[in-house]
């Protein structure tokens, strides 16, 4: 229980209506776009809304103090659970944390508050020319605090990498209040432990991130979006890997299986032709008009070597976007096709996505149950969504067992349990087979290093 002495004390730093007690208001903060059921015991006792780096440090000193368990939240779009207060205690939401604080066009870094949009960052840096390529489908209302939590990912990884491929350096509140800063913007530091990766995907459980550096990169001159409709699954899959083995590496390669076809033809009013069995949307870019002709070219000779049925080459931004559209959609539109869905987020080594389809489709066809597959084929990254009606008798224990079942055959080809939403609540009866004991332990060493009395985001990552 906070009492409402410590109460007093944290509105005296955050000012009276940044810390909340509201019992409706608090609900608000008890669930996240993960498929944990929403339960009283999430409901955090108190959601406190820091400004600034020195409130955040104040508030974790008393937490500290008084043992009481604190989450951080950033727009709650994780999938995992992330953000949901396990333990209940302070909800510690960074929203009002939302400055750019300098973009450095002479170093290619941007320096923002753990609060600021991932689509904000993206447009600040266009609009000098440079880039921050991870765009979650999330992105436009998804924090960098939660990307940098999540370590996310996007459709443009399998070119351009994920969230810790560009973080220099952050500023992080430890569990005590001691704020540390890590890394810099000389862009080789060999010096002392990698501090800024150990907490980038470390879900809110090491510190709370206040501010990040972001490298960036500069802006490709020119890009165009691809949609190829095949046949078969299989086909589809194998067009992407001819196709990174043969150098053509898009900024994008994203695929959909015909159930996830069939979801958005029925959210968007579109018509699919009945043979279409997969579909693949490429994004391509580089220096020249020419050079993307000659990609696309070649991408569509690969395509054609494996009989694919329509290739369509955007010829507007309008088209561009409307592709777009339909992926970004792809996450609601499946949902609304059954009362309940479970969507994971598996990944494998690129030369395994094939085989990993065919697996996942062979568990939906064990268990009779519907499972859409799509996700960031380029990188291995898949996420097999198990469409489900819990009220029917035994479909709960089927679900669980295809859920397993998918994990399990994830690790049997070399791949892993997330690519890029964690493991929060929802995967962590599953660390163990993907690290090993010792592996574990070493995790709950470090963990117990730094946040010794375990308030930080505790029931996350493992049991
Ligand atoms: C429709 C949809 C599409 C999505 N697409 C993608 C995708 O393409 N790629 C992808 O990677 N993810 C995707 N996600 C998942 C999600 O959007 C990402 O994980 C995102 O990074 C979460 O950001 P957030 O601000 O919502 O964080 P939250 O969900 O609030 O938090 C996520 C985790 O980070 C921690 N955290 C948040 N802020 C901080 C902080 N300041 N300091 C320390 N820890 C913090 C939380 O405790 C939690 O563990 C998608 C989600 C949805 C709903």
């Amino acid at each position: 229980m906070i009492t409402e002495a410590v109460k007093a004390q944290i509105r005296n730093i955050v000012g009276p209506n940044n810390a909340i007690d509201s019992t409706i208001e608090c609900f608000g903060y008890s669930y996240d776009s993960s498929f944990v059921p929403m339960a009283k015991e999430n409901i955090p006792e108190l959601v406190v809304l820091p400004s600034s780096v020195q409130e955040v440090a104040q508030v974790m000193a008393i937490a500290n103090a008084n043992r009481i368990p604190v989450t951080p939240r950033g727009s709650a779009s994780g999938r995992t659970g992330g953000s949901i207060p396990a333990a209940a205690g302070i909800s510690l939401a960074l929203n009002r944390m939302n400055r750019i604080v300098e973009l450095d066009e002479r170093n290619m870094m941007i320096t923002v508050e753990a609060g600021v949009r991932t689509i904000d960052i993206y447009q600040a840096c266009a609009q000098k020319g440079l880039f921050f390529p991870p765009d979650p489908a999330s992105w436009k209302y998804s924090t960098i605090g939660g990307n940098v939590g999540e370590n996310a990912g996007g459709m443009r990884a399998v070119k351009y990498g994920v969230t810790s491929n560009y973080v220099m350096g952050l500023e992080v509140v430890l569990a005590d209040g001691t704020v540390i800063n890590t890394g810099g913007k000389a862009m080789k530091n060999v010096t002392g432990y990698n501090l800024t990766q150990l907490i980038t995907g470390s879900e809110g459980t090491l510190g709370i991130i206040t501010k990040v550096l972001l490298r960036l990169i500069p802006m490709p001159k020119t890009r165009n979006t691809m949609q190829l409709m095949f046949g078969s699954l299989a086909n589809a899959c194998h067009t992407i890997h001819q196709m990174l083995m043969s150098g053509l590496v898009p900024a994008a390669a994203e695929l959909m299986d015909k159930i996830s076809l069939q979801a958005v033809a029925r959210h968007r009013k579109l018509d699919i032709s009945p043979g279409i069995e997969a579909c693949v949307v490429l994004e391509i870019d580089g220096e020249t008009k020419a050079d993307l002709q000659q990609q696309a070219e070649r991408i569509a000779d690969i395509a054609r070597r494996l009989e694919v049925i329509e290739v369509r080459i955007a010829a507007s931004d309008e088209e561009v976007e409307e592709i777009w559209a339909i992926r970004r959609g792809l996450s609601s539109a499946i949902g609304a096709m059954a009362p309940n869905r479970f969507g994971e987020d598996i990944s494998v080594p690129r030369d395994a996505f094939p085989r990993a389809v065919d697996l996942i489709r062979a568990i939906g066809e064990k268990y009779q149950l519907t499972i859409a597959v799509y996700g960031h084929a380029g990188d291995g990254n898949i996420h097999p969504s198990v469409l489900c009606d819990l009220s029917k008798p035994g479909e709960e224990k089927r679900v669980q067992q295809a859920v397993d079942e998918i994990f399990a055959a994830a690790l049997s080809v070399g791949g892993t349990l997330s690519g890029e939403h964690g493991i929060g609540l929802t995967k962590r009866a599953y660390l163990v087979n993907a690290l090993g004991e010792a592996g574990v332990q070493t995790l709950k060493a470090i963990k117990q290093a730094l946040d010794a009395q375990g308030i930080l985001n505790p029931g996350k990552i493992w049991q």
